[in-house]
């Protein structure tokens, strides 16, 4: 199996759940001991919070893209950028190394296009459903996606101030249901857990709509490249 180079900590709670996911989708494919050889870079998130707020993409994806060429020089044959937003930068990423780069939104658009949704729901940053790199990739993958006409700031918000601190609350959990209940109701099929801590809130048992769950799906889509 080749080495997983992550870059993480955006925020290291969704980190946390990229290195559980590898090592237990590597044991149940490859069996007994086996667990994932990894190596992460975990960084501060708080001065690239603020590099996002400040719209400051390039200084923001200098600093990944170093990163990631550090990875690759430490022995990562394949690298995943463990955010969703931060996707934004990809191209200067993938531009700084020579070993692949799986993209978050392409095995969520495999998974939902092989289980026949065409539409389907978006939530996350307020990056990721405005700014177009994120849907621009999802329709280019043969997707339409929809994101919520209302309370995006809060939606936005639950992530930052909570969900990145570990925080998950009763009310916040209501607010994403009735988000993803808005979306059934426009059409929505399925809904992209379309940001790497969201899974805090939603899953199968509370969503209104079947959960793609990026942090889930492009762990496991990081296995696969390792594997290959
Ligand atoms: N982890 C989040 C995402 O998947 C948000 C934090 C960030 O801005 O990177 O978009």
């Amino acid at each position: 199996m080749k080495t997983i180079g992550l870059i993480g900590g955006m925020s290291w709670e969704s980190t946390a759940h990229y290195y559980r996911v590898l090592n237990q989708e590597t044991a149940t494919r490859l069996g007994g001991l086996h667990s994932a050889p990894v190596i992460v870079h975990s960084v501060d998130f708080a001065p690239i919070a603020a590099m996002q707020s400040a719209g400051d993409w390039d200084g923001a994806g200098n600093e990944l893209a170093t990163i990631a060429r550090g990875l690759e020089r430490a022995g990562a044959d394949v690298i995943g950028l463990a955010t969703n937003t931060m996707h934004i930068v990809a191209e200067q990423i993938t531009a700084a190394i020579s070993v692949p780069f799986v993209h978050i939104a392409d095995p969520t658009s495999e998974a939902l296009l092989s289980d026949g949704f065409e539409t389907v729901g978006l939530l996350g940053t307020r990056f990721t459903m405005e700014m177009g790199f994120y849907r621009d990739r999802l329709t280019d993958r043969g997707l339409t996606s929809l994101i919520p006409e209302v309370d995006r700031t809060n939606l936005n918000g639950i992530i930052y101030e909570e969900l990145c601190l570990g925080i998950v609350r009763e009310e916040s959990r209501r607010i994403y249901v009735t988000a993803i209940e808005r979306l059934a109701a426009r059409g929505a099929e399925a809904v992209i857990l379309g940001c790497t801590e969201i899974a805090m809130l939603i899953d199968d048992s509370n969503s209104p709509l079947p959960v793609y769950d990026t942090t889930d799906l492009h762990a496991k889509a990081l296995v696969t490249a390792a594997l290959a």
